[in-house]
Formats: C-alpha cells, structure tokens, sequence
C-alpha cells in the first residue's frame, strides 16, 4: 500500500512538474496577472483633469462612432495638421492618416489642414522612399451607443495620439513618422486591412507600427498577438489553451513582438512583455502580413478584462499618468535615431 502511495505520489509530482515545467512562459504573466487582480481597485488614483491636456477625452468617450471621426477631423484642422481621409471599402468610415516629416524651409504658416495637389504629390514621392513609423489607434467603439464609452477601448489611446499629432507638428521629428486613426477595428479589423491595401497600392514603406489599443490605466505593454484573445497556457500532452477570462479554447498561432523593436521601445520607457497574454487588434493584422507591428496596451490585463467590451469601460477609472506614458514614448521613439 505504502508503495503504491509512494509512487503515485511520484506520478503527480511528476505531472505538476510537467505543467510547471511548459508553462514557465506563463508563469510571469499568470502571476503578474494575479498581484493586478488583488491589488484591483475600482476607482482611479489619478483621474484625468478636465482641464489638462487630456480633459477633452471625458467628452470624446461619450460620442458615437461617426462624431468620433469628425472630432478627429475637426481637432486636426484646427491646428493646422495635414491628414488624408482614405475611405474604408464601401462603408461610410474612414481611416484618418496625418504623416509627419521635417519641413526643411516650407513656411511653418500654411493653414491648409487636407492635402493639396502638391502636397499630396510631394508626399507620394517621399513615401515611395522613405519608410515611415506609424503610431495607430482605433477610433470606432463595439457599441456605437452614447451610454457606452469603451473608455479604455480605445478612447484612451485616440486622445492621446491627437496630443502627439499636435506635439509633432508643432516640433517635427528627424524621419517620417505618421498617426493612423482606424475604424472599423471592432468588425473584424477592417480599418487595418484598409489601410494595407491603400499602402500597397500606393506604395508607401511602413518601417513598423505602435498601435495602441487599451490603454488609460497603469503602465504600458507590449503584447503577443493573434487571432484568439487570451492567457495562453500548456496541458501536457493536449496543447496549448487560451483562456479570455470567460472561455476557454484551443490556442490559434500568435507571434512575439520584434526583438529589435522591443529594444528600441525599452530604451525610451519601461514596457512589460507579455509574450502569453495574447491580444488582437489592428497591429495583429499587419504583422500577419510582415509588417513589423505591436500591439500595445495597459500592463493591468486584469483591469482591462474587467472593462472590457462592458458599460462598465467608463473614463472615471481612467488614470492620466497612463495617457503620459504613452505620449511620452510616443514622441520619444518619434525623436529616437534609427
Ligand atoms: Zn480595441
């Protein structure tokens, strides 16, 4: 009897040695995942101030689809900033897309927010040259209702890239550099296969994209991506599962950011990788097709597994030393030598 205690003892051992042993990739992200989760608090240390640079969000977040887009327009025409509205297929969204490049002797005075003939022409040419960093977000919400805010999905991150659009315009960085709003993200990515055709068809090089999507609250990440949302993990002898928080199912394939990219990243701020807390979003979709793209979001997933895709996603639990960071490491790596 004591013998057969022993060596199942052993078996089981064996067996959790086994689990631990190929989910060590999991560990990290499982355990971080669990110290958010305790750590959780439904208010925000630090809500947005409505009258700092952010404040403005409170009132995006309320809008629906449609006056989102013209809030984009209306923001970037206000300052001044060039932007091209390319039409998304047949439906009636656009992608919404303001390169920047140095300016040389150009008068900094022009007032002209949509592209002229000439602009347009000149900026053709630079694009079939010189390949551009993109900083990406989309600006559609699931539910294209008022009472729902999608604060964090992806409010946040939209607010935050019309400051940089402001910010690099007014300082232009060394290399081409853009902002890409999409829509259409939350039927499927349509937005971003949009804006893929348009790049191939008219020849502009992509040297990689920050798209941001979930973001708002705590530090900032850089996430696997794929087709299936989720905690990735290992069942000996099964194969990998996902787990989003409601379901699980069989892992589809997902790839790591680009180590080259992530070093670049870390070398402007601190960002975690979360290399089995897989999203999608617009940045899946183009590293599927080779661009050199990440997904980035909130370091908090248990925050945003809480808000997400529910009425409860709302700009109180905002924090605005998160929508900092990410400025900050926006034009920062804008600013970085290649
Ligand atoms: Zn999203």
């Amino acid at each position: 009897m004591k013998r057969v205690l022993k060596g199942s003892g052993i078996v089981v051992l064996g067996i959790v040695a086994l689990c631990v042993g190929l989910n060590l990739n999991s560990l990290d992200d499982g355990i971080q995942y669990l110290q958010d989760m305790f750590a959780y608090v439904p208010v925000s240390a630090q809500p947005l101030d409505p009258k700092g640079r952010f404040g403005f969000c409170e009132q995006f977040a309320t809008l629906r689809n449609a006056q989102r887009a013209q809030f984009i327009v209306n923001f970037l025409e206000a300052r001044g900033i060039a932007f091209q509205r390319l039409p998304i297929y047949d439906t009636k969204f656009d992608n919404i897309f303001a390169p920047f490049a140095r300016r040389g002797n150009e008068s900094e005075s022009h007032q002209a927010a949509s592209f002229t003939f000439v602009q347009d022409m000149v900026w053709r040419t630079i694009q079939a040259f010189v390949p551009y960093t993109i900083f990406s977000a989309h600006y559609d919400k699931v539910y294209d209702d008022p009472d729902y805010q999608g604060a964090s999905d992806n409010s946040a991150a939209v607010c935050m890239l019309l400051v940089a659009a402001e910010e690099l315009n007014r300082a232009r960085p060394p290399r081409p550099v853009a902002i890409l709003f999409t829509g259409q993200e939350e039927v499927g990515l349509v937005g971003a296969r949009a804006f893929y055709d348009y790049a191939t068809e008219n020849n502009l090089q992509v040297a990689d994209v920050l798209n941001f999507d979930n973001i708002g609250r705590a530090g900032l990440a850089a996430r696997a991506s794929g087709e299936r949302s989720g905690y990735v993990f290992t069942i000996p002898l099964w194969g990998e599962f996902v787990y989003d928080g409601r379901k699980f199912s069989p892992a589809s394939a997902y790839r790591q950011p680009d180590a080259r990219l992530m070093q670049q990243l870390q070398r402007v701020g601190p960002i975690k990788l979360y290399d089995r807390m897989v999203a999608q979003s617009d940045g899946t979709y183009w590293q599927e097709r080779g661009w050199n793209a990440v997904n980035l979001t909130s370091d908090n997933i248990y925050y945003l597994d809480e808000t997400w895709h529910t009425y409860g996603d709302r700009v109180e639990l905002l924090e605005q030393d998160n929508f900092q960071r990410a400025l900050e490491l926006v034009l920062g790596y804008a600013r970085q030598e290649q």
